[in-house]
């Protein structure tokens, strides 16, 4: 078992992707918002490219074990990911949330959704790459500035807080629906410096923030779909369409 969501776990999960020659390999998705959505696949299609350059893919049972119920929120990269969930061969359960595992026995405990309520499922498994559930941190959520989710709670394009004018946020603790990405605060961060020099000087607050996010989805060795977007899953690609499509997957991405 595994998680690439603890940064010095990456390299074992590197070598659990080497070692495994044949058996079930789960990974799996929790309910959102999480950091990066793109990253539990990430671990997926790069584990099952390995295993396919050498040539032990169709003896390895992948699946995706996913609390949501779509492979990606924005619907514009679906194709791309589908593709290769094909290209692999991986079996998608939707609504399978990870809730224990047994680790010297190797099995996964789910609930899985249904029309008639949850029932529990159990997977054996021989690699098991989990992304754990997450919430805001608590320092956040019990400050009086957050939200019922406990996220910060921010006028979505100032990212001043939507009560006390003088706080401002951004990052993964806001409660604002970007994709919680690096990327986003690369574009958050000027916003908030130049609105709050505003406020400072009580003038208007110019700079806006319009969601956006990135998720290089990593399909194979050599290749990204490059996902970026904006609130409600506008594209905003950083390159042209001609010099790099972000619905496809492409070596310049990579
Ligand atoms: C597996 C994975 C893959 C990712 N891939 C990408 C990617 O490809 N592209 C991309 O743009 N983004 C990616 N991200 C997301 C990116 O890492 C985050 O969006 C980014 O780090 C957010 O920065 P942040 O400063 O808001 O939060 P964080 O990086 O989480 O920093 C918060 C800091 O606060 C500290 N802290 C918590 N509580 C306290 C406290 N009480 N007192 C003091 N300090 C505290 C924490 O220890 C942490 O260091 C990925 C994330 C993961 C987990």
């Amino acid at each position: 078992m595994t998680s690439n969501y603890r940064y010095d776990l990456a390299p074992y999960t590197w070598s659990q992707t080497k070692s495994l020659k044949k058996g079930r390999a789960l990974f799996t998705q929790p309910p959102m918002p999480i950091k990066c959505a793109g990253a539990p696949q990430k671990a997926m299609y790069l584990s099952c490219d390995h295993w396919r350059r050498q040539g032990r893919l169709a003896d390895i049972e992948v699946s995706f074990c996913n609390a949501g119920q779509v492979l990606f929120g924005v619907s514009a990269y679906v194709p791309a990911l589908q593709d290769y969930i094909e290209r692999y061969g991986i079996n998608v359960d939707y609504q399978h949330r990870l809730v224990a595992v047994d680790g010297p026995s190797k099995i996964a405990h789910f609930m899985v959704a249904g029309e008639d309520g949850e029932h529990q499922l159990e997977h054996p498994f021989d690699l098991l790459h989990v992304v754990p559930p997450q919430k805001a941190p608590t320092f956040i959520a019990d400050s009086g500035l957050a939200n019922e989710a406990g996220w910060l709670e921010l006028d979505p394009e100032t990212l001043q807080h939507v009560h006390h004018p003088a706080v401002f946020g951004l990052g993964d603790a806001s409660g604002t629906s970007n994709a919680k990405t690096a990327a986003a605060v690369r574009q958050q961060a000027p916003v908030v410096a130049e609105n709050l020099l505003a406020s400072l000087d009580d003038r208007p607050l110019s700079a806006a923030y319009f969601g956006y996010g990135a998720c290089p989805l990593t399909v194979e060795r050599g290749r990204v779909v490059l996902a970026e977007f904006g609130y409600g899953g506008q594209l905003q690609p950083t390159f042209p369409r001609w010099l790099n499509d972000g619905t496809q997957a492409t070596r310049l991405a990579w």
